[in-house]
């Protein structure tokens, strides 16, 4: 198969209750889905009080859930051996292993938000590729945090949305200990279909920038690299500490504040490159939409093309499988092409006019071959809607 494929929901939700019915000998009470994305522009720009640009991928976590009386919590995926087992009011940070972290962590932050949670049964099942970079750590959160509030019986409206963004991020940095600044579970909780979502974190607002990229001819070609990238391992928490000191050095709030020429003139040569990167990102990303907005593709490639070269060189997130794919796509007919996500491995996204693509994904792997890396994977990203509850 040559891509990875989204699946489609109904078959999805059939399976996900398949597996719940199987793991605890019952239904499941609610079903809902939280979508995987992919960042069209701007990384590591969200932690720094700057914008991003992501769009949501048709590809989704699915989680079922069904109340228990006792206040027993039990977690599992189908396919791991025994689920999490824990009680609802210890869940919280150290009290849950594993990857259930991030499903202890959602329920913890919905308890410290107010929210008067019963034991449950959960089950996620899920097409978003785990650790390449398209957060598989968000869409899992959101996608828990939403079938709660269906088993609450609340009403999904904005004002909730917003809160479980919140409750997810906290979730994911005070539980599962990933220092991330909240790109991914924004765009989950609020994307819109054909258009990405431009969330400005020093305003805390977003808006939907619409895609034309059908009209265009053109595909957002994704390629996981499969190198593996843990965001607890360090290297994300050492660039946020770079970025904090640089501000420091500036007497900023945070790097949204700073200008380029001031930046220029820090004197530590890691910390001045890395707020280079954030300071011109932040750049790119509004140039990006005023782009888009007058369907100047070519510009886009471009903005691609220099947001690739300054992660390489400044922030220093790329590694040689992310560049190779940025290079291959680009001379075998993209319009663009650069790494996406948090960086050391991951995800990279490539701008292809849509008779090009199967060319360009021939070119990737034919160049992964020939340097003897990993076979790479790819997806097409249909930008999609937000996470729903589904039944
Ligand atoms: P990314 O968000 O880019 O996929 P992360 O390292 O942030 O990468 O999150 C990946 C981790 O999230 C996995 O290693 C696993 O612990 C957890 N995870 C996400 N989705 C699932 C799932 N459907 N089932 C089990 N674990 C999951
Ligand atoms: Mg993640």
């Amino acid at each position: 198969m040559p891509y990875v494929e989204p699946g489609h929901p109904s078959e999805l939700i059939e399976a996900t209750g398949a597996l719940f019915t199987r793991a605890y000998d019952a239904a499941p009470r609610v079903v809902a889905r939280a979508p995987g994305r992919v960042n069209l522009i701007g990384e590591h720009t969200d932690y720094n009080r700057g914008l991003v640009l992501p769009v949501a991928l048709a590809h989704a976590t699915y989680a079922a859930v069904a109340g228990r009386e006792d206040g027993v919590v039990r977690i599992t995926s189908g396919d791991d051996g025994e689920p999490w087992t824990g009680a609802i009011d210890t869940v919280g940070p150290g009290a849950v292993d594993g990857w259930a972290t991030y499903v202890g962590g959602v329920l913890w932050a919905l308890r410290e938000d107010g929210f008067d949670l019963p034991g449950m049964d959960v089950l996620v099942h899920g097409t978003v590729p785990l650790g390449a970079g398209l957060s598989s750590s968000a869409a899992l959160e959101c996608s828990v945090a939403l079938a709660v509030c269906g088993l609450l019986g609340l009403t999904v409206d904005d004002e909730l949305r917003h809160r479980l963004v919140r409750a997810c991020i906290r979730a994911e940095t005070e539980v599962a200990g990933a220092p991330t600044g909240g790109m991914d579970q924004s765009i989950s909780l609020l994307a819109q279909v054909d258009a990405a979502l431009l969330i400005d974190f020093d305003q805390d607002s977003s808006r939907a920038v619409p895609l034309g990229l059908a009209a265009a001819g053109l595909t957002l070609l994704v390629t996981d690299t499969r190198v593996s990238h843990a965001l607890v391992d360090g290297g994300y928490a050492a660039r946020r500490a770079d970025c904090e000191a640089a501000a420091d050095a500036l007497g900023v709030p945070s790097l949204r504040q700073a200008t380029l020429a001031a930046v220029e003139e820090l004197t530590d040569d890691r910390v001045r490159r890395r707020a280079t990167h954030i300071v011109t990102e932040i750049e790119r990303v509004r140039e990006t939409v005023d782009a888009l907005a007058v369907d100047d593709w070519a510009g886009v490639g471009r903005l691609f093309a220099a947001s690739h070269v300054s992660m390489r060189d400044d922030f220093e997130i790329s590694c040689p499988e992310l560049d190779l794919t940025v290079a291959t796509a680009v001379e075998a007919g993209a319009i663009g092409a650069r790494m996406t996500g948090g960086g050391f491995g991951g995800s990279a996204i490539s701008l292809v006019p849509t008779e090009r693509v199967d060319a360009v994904v021939h070119a990737i792997d034919v160049a992964f071959v020939a340097a003897g890396f990993r076979a790479p994977q790819h997806l097409l990203a249909e930008p999609s809607g937000a996470a729903e509850l589904l039944a």
